[in-house]
């Protein structure tokens, strides 16, 4: 429990280090630029998620569906090999 100054009324008010919050005095988010960098940041996530190659849309058959869900494993289990492999050249001493 925290206290901390709204950017839209430059009032000071109780928050819980939550962007979220809201300023006890004018109703706004406390989180100000934070709040929506970060809210930014989540909608591009999403985009990148649904430009993915083995992205599941509802437009696609049942057959397409489980290709990409195949596809979608495969591709996880690779980049685990290929970050093993590289925490492996990063552990190796020299
Ligand atoms: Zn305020």
């Amino acid at each position: 429990m925290g206290q901390k100054k709204c950017p839209h009324c430059g009032k000071w008010s109780s928050w819980n280090m939550n962007l979220t919050d809201r300023c006890e005095h004018c109703g706004q988010p406390l989180g100000g630029k934070d709040l929506e960098n970060q809210e930014r940041r989540e909608q591009e996530q999403l985009k990148n998620k649904e430009d993915w190659l083995f992205a599941i849309k509802e437009t696609d058959s049942s057959f397409v569906a489980s290709l990409k869900k195949i596809g979608n494993f495969f591709y996880t289990i690779f980049m685990a090999i290929i970050s093993f492999i590289l925490w492996l050249i990063a552990a190796l001493p020299g």
